[in-house]
């Protein structure tokens, strides 16, 4: 905790004092070193250096009289080099503390302005840990979109958002407590009011659609379907039409299953999917986030959390099912990006999803395409995100060890990240 509160602390002092000198340092080009460099695009670099120019990449070379004049030259030369990490799958808004005495579960209905305050402490960890965009796939109030604005405005530290404003959820579901809306979900029963909340969400600015179209979620692993193919359809279509992507939640196979034929870009979860679905996710090109990891937290963390006692059982089955159709899918070449589904407290451990990702049988190069290149294609900004390139983002990790030998590199030994040209976290003087 105290190491935390001191990386917290060296941010802050390091972000402000950029503030004063953002506009000059914007013109200024900076020149990264790395011993080598996993550049995402098939490459591994010796000795690289990334010439930065504002927030992007201007070209990456091994020669030093590339370096413009003048430029500010960041000598990583000892840390292993990667692009930014991408976390396809995210509740920034749902963030919480852990006030003594008071369940996580209780901490969720704050006013819209404090939610967004609060959470700038999570995004703070997201990016700490090396993740410079994410996906965000639900919440309340568009607080997400607050979020993302705040963050682009450079109001706010945190990764890049790619945010879905309310995920459509229908009225009631067979596990729920009571018919009060979930929360960070638009109630939408039937293809009208499927069409109207996704129209809604397009218009008051989402960059994706989410849909929940199963149960499951914190203690409860069932996943019962609980939309129609047809709802699903209709969302699937509209969103499209809008030139954007959907995401579509289901903890169990039915939902996966409709929402693969109705041709949504990715399914959340979705354990237990039968052989003929995972081939037609591999026909169609749609992409799974298994998002395993976050059941390990619900475990790790249920007290504080408030879940009632008893439900462990379930959820490590349900890890363990998780787990094996990860495999499967990867076995048979299904596209995967990594997502943590982290909220509560989860956020900093968003890329622990890549040690079950390896687990589940993909190589470290593979789990670590997972979290970049297939991340940015997913989002639909190959061109710009997932790699380190000419005309890409500046979203640059330096690591300490290499993470195509042992992906534990990526996972816990983030020594150094910039976002957009600016760095935003420097561990490189603690030991
Ligand atoms: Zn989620």
């Amino acid at each position: 905790m105290a190491l935390a509160l001191t990386c917290l602390l060296t941010l802050v002092v390091g972000v402000f004092g950029q503030e004063k000198t953002a506009e000059s340092a914007a013109r200024t080009a900076k020149a990264v070193k790395f011993g080598k460099l996993w550049d995402g695009k098939g490459k591994v670099w010796t000795n690289a250096i990334v010439i930065v120019e504002g927030d992007r990449v201007k070209e990456v070379t091994t020669d030093a009289k590339r370096i413009p004049a003048g430029a500010e030259v960041v000598d990583m030369s000892q840390y292993y080099g990667i692009p930014g990490m991408i976390d396809v799958h995210t509740h920034l808004t749902i963030y919480t503390d852990e006030t003594p005495g008071v369940p996580m579960l209780k901490q969720l209905s704050n006013p819209p302005a404090v939610e967004v305050f609060l959470a700038r402490k999570g995004a703070l960890r997201v990016v700490e840990a090396g993740v410079t965009t994410v996906r965000d796939l639900g919440a309340d109030q568009y607080n997400d979109i607050a979020m993302r604005d705040l963050i682009n405005r450079g109001e706010m530290i945190g990764p890049r958002m790619f945010v879905a404003g309310y995920g459509l959820n229908v009225t009631q579901t067979p596990t729920q407590r009571d018919a009060a809306p979930v929360a960070g979900t638009a109630t939408a029963d039937g293809v009208p009011q499927v069409l109207k909340a996704v129209r809604q969400q397009v218009a008051a600015g989402a960059d994706v659609i989410k849909m929940y179209a199963s149960t499951g979620t914190d203690d409860d692993t069932t996943g019962f379907e609980t939309y129609s193919y047809d709802e699903i359809k209709a969302a699937v279509d509209a969103t499209h039409q809008f030139g954007k992507k959907i995401a579509v939640h289901s903890y169990g196979p039915d939902g996966a299953r409709d929402a693969v034929r109705a041709g949504a870009d990715s399914v959340e979860h979705a354990t237990d999917m039968d052989d003929a679905t995972i081939a037609e996710m591999v026909k169609r090109g749609t992409f799974y986030v298994p998002t395993i990891d976050h059941n390990r937290y619900y475990l790790d963390n249920w007290q504080k959390i408030g879940y009632a006692d008893g439900f462990q059982t379930k959820t490590k089955a349900y890890i363990a099912r998780n787990l094996e159709t990860a495999r499967k899918a990867h076995k048979a070449g299904v596209k995967m990006a990594m997502g943590s589904d982290a909220i509560y407290t989860m956020f900093g451990e968003n890329t622990r999803e890549l040690e079950w990702l390896v687990k589940a049988g993909m190589t470290p190069e593979e789990a670590l395409k997972a979290a970049t290149v297939n991340a940015a294609e997913l989002l639909g900004k190959s061109d710009e995100l997932g790699a380190v390139g000419a005309g890409y983002f500046a979203d640059l990790v330096a690591l300490e060890g290499d993470p195509t030998a042992d992906i534990s590199a990526a996972v816990r030994h983030v020594k150094w990240v910039m976002k957009g040209g600016r760095a935003v976290v420097d561990r490189t003087a603690a030991k």
